[in-house]
């Protein structure tokens, strides 16, 4: 079994968009208790590396490294970037503490989907996908239209094991069109 009920989420989005393969990079960001990352783990196999990310202690799972810090903090970014070196994938399913004053916890869930697409943007190689989670409302279209660029196509998705959490979507961003500069390149 696994960890979160989210899990399956990411299955569902993978079932679709067949993001996860044999031997790749994948980093999460948000990773916590860790769901996401035994799906990662099971799809890259022992050639791949799962890398997560969270506020929050994971507990081990065999191949997986991960990382206690907050995705906000450029000192975490840098570690993040630092420990992978370069991702294929890049997941993000972070979310802010709900405080129910739902105009407030959208601003908050696309403050950090920002962070976790300026990090994709230093980690990922031209091809790679990133996924992020992010609350319905006013300000998700800015934020699509400055990811579109980016990559070849950008798509708005709701797998069916997050309908009853039913304002959030995924953004399922595929095929980085250009690579970052790296020192040494
Ligand atoms: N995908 C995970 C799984 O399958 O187990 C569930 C992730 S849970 C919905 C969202 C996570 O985002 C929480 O564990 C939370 O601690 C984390 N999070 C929220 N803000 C964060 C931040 N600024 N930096 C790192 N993690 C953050």
């Amino acid at each position: 079994g696994y960890r979160s009920r989210a899990a399956y989420k990411l299955k569902q989005l993978d079932e679709s968009a067949h993001l996860l393969h044999e031997g790749e990079t994948v980093v999460d960001l948000g990773a916590a208790p860790g769901g996401w990352l035994q799906v990662a783990a099971e799809e890259v196999g022992d050639t791949g590396t799962v890398i997560g990310v969270d506020l929050q202690r994971i507990k081990d799972i065999d191949g997986v490294e991960t990382i206690r810090g907050d995705m906000t903090e450029e000192e975490t970014q840098e570690e993040v970037i630092d420990v992978a070196g370069s991702a294929d994938v890049v997941l993000s399913d972070m979310a802010p503490n709900m405080t129910g004053e739902y105009s407030l916890d959208h601003a908050r869930s696309v403050y950090l989907a920002r962070q976790a697409f300026e990090t994709a943007l230093e980690l990922l190689d031209s091809g790679g996908d990133f996924v992020v989670k992010v609350f319905q409302g006013p300000d998700l279209d800015d934020l699509r239209e400055d990811m579109e660029p980016e990559f070849e196509y950008v798509r708005t998705m709701s797998p069916d094991a997050s309908r009853d959490e039913s304002s959030e979507v995924y953004l399922v961003a595929r095929k980085r069109l250009t690579a970052p500069v790296r020192p040494g390149d």
